[in-house]
């Protein structure tokens, strides 16, 4: 059941004390960077007073600003010679953000993913798929090394090549994969291409999915879709990739892995710390990082951490699923919304396809809200469809308060991005 019990399931008490022991070894280790030891002689703090997890209250946070001002190796604490891989962040806009590792980061991070899909039930007779990018993003190679320690044969399929991924699946008998979840409905798509059914002409049992934020309905459709178990994978770049906080087989939020990730939950507007149980940013600092500690780091992911212990006997506390990201944020006719919440109302209708898209417009002066959807089948007569489009859009209505136009397309219609899934279209201001 458990991949490192005594770690997983460590006192409460005692998992605190680790933190403590950790956090003040790391801060002192952040005092060797360029970046730190310049904050730490601004403000006058010596990482050597620190009695309690509170005190680090007293440092300012670090965002991807920092990160970019200060790129490429403001934040490295060991010499250049000690870093064995380098990663990158996803964003699209301006310098990209790099982060950097040691031998034993990446053991660790290895150990920390074997952790996390061994909770989900992986066991050393799969068959893995890995179908995220091999590369600068950590996805692909992130999972690749934890399923290896498990003892998994791993195909590191990559992405993209769709037939293949299902070719792979049949002759291999693919057991378990990690796939985006968009990327797990296209493939549906490709089966039905293939006159192949999920269900029974592969053998796949589980699958880890993430990268992307996605609504508990979108992970039903999926389990429905291949029926398997699906497991919501959390991570960034900047703690290491997918390995952050991962489900445990009760599927109600994700473990947080607070022997090396201190967690905490801000006001993005206040930076105000919110209790337990409260929705807000995600703030992390790494606990066991050697080449690039990083203190207090905003993720701009929304989340709420879940107070009670878990029935799976884990302490490490969990985190809800992602709402978004704050910039994700919709504001459409003054009112604020996020992409998840018309997902969650979408994927109700079995009607609906595989993928949909956000579109914002100037309409006169107003916003319109529009949202383009596949349909499941192909429609020789669209206007069959004319009831489930008011069905859909008070549907929407009810969950974000104000009223879409729906346009139904056929399947396949919307273009896919090649990674992370394109939710929203936003031409407001440019017609
Ligand atoms: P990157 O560092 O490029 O891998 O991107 C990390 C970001 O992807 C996170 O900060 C989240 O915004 C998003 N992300 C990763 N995993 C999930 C997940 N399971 N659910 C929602 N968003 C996720
Ligand atoms: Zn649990």
């Amino acid at each position: 059941m458990f991949w490192e019990k005594d770690i997983e399931t460590m006192d409460v008490s005692e998992l605190r004390e680790l933190q403590l022991d950790r956090l003040r070894t790391i801060l002192i280790r952040a005092n060797a960077t360029p970046y730190y030891s310049q904050i730490y002689k601004q403000i006058g703090f010596d990482p050597s007073d620190v009695k309690s997890l509170d005190d680090i209250q007293g440092l300012p946070f670090t965002s991807k600003n920092e990160l970019r001002e200060h790129y490429p190796y403001g934040f490295l604490a060991v010499p250049r010679d000690e870093i064995v891989r380098m990663h990158s962040s996803s964003g699209t806009t301006g310098r990209p953000t790099v982060v950097f590792h040691t031998m034993r980061d990446i053991d660790n991070w290895a150990n920390l993913v074997a952790r996390s899909i061994y909770m989900a039930g992986a066991r050393r007779s799969d068959v893995f798929q890995n179908t995220m990018g091999y590369g600068l993003f950590t996805g692909g190679l992130g999972f690749h090394y934890g399923a290896e320690k498990i003892g998994m044969m791993v195909i590191p399929s990559g992405p993209g090549n769709s037939q293949r991924q299902i070719v792979f699946m049949q002759e291999f008998d693919t057991t378990a994969i990690h796939i985006l979840p968009s990327y797990a409905l296209h493939l549906l798509d490709v089966f039905e291409e293939l006159s192949l059914d999920p269900k029974k002409d592969v053998k796949l049992r589980m699958a880890f999915i993430g990268a992307e934020p996605h609504s508990e309905e979108m992970r039903k459709k999926i389990e429905d879709s291949y029926d398997i178990d699906a497991f919501n994978s959390y991570g960034l770049s900047e703690m290491c990739g997918p390995g952050v906080a991962f489900e445990c087989p009760e599927k109600n939020g994700l473990h947080v892995w607070e022997d090396n990730f201190l967690i905490e939950i801000i006001d993005p507007q206040t930076l105000k710390l919110l209790p337990d149980g409260e929705e807000g940013e995600i703030v992390f600092t790494t606990l066991n990082r050697e080449g690039m500690p990083l203190i207090r780091y905003r993720t701009r992911d929304l989340a709420r951490i879940y107070p009670d212990p878990c029935p799976c006997g884990r302490t490490h506390r969990r985190m809800s699923r992602i709402k978004g990201r704050d910039d994700d944020m919709l504001i459409i006719k003054g009112v604020n919304m996020f992409p998840i919440q018309i997902e969650t109302a979408l994927m109700k209708f079995p009607e609906i396809g595989r993928n949909y898209q956000i579109i914002l417009e100037t309409v006169g002066h107003m916003d319109e809200l529009t949202i383009e959807v596949e349909i499941l089948t192909p429609a020789d007569d669209m206007r069959v469809y004319e009831r489930l489009r008011g069905h859909i859009a008070e549907a929407i209505r009810d969950e974000v308060l104000v009223k879409p136009k729906i346009n139904l397309v056929q399947p396949g219609t919307i273009k896919r991005a090649e990674g992370k899934a394109v939710r929203v279209v936003d031409k407001r201001g440019k017609n």
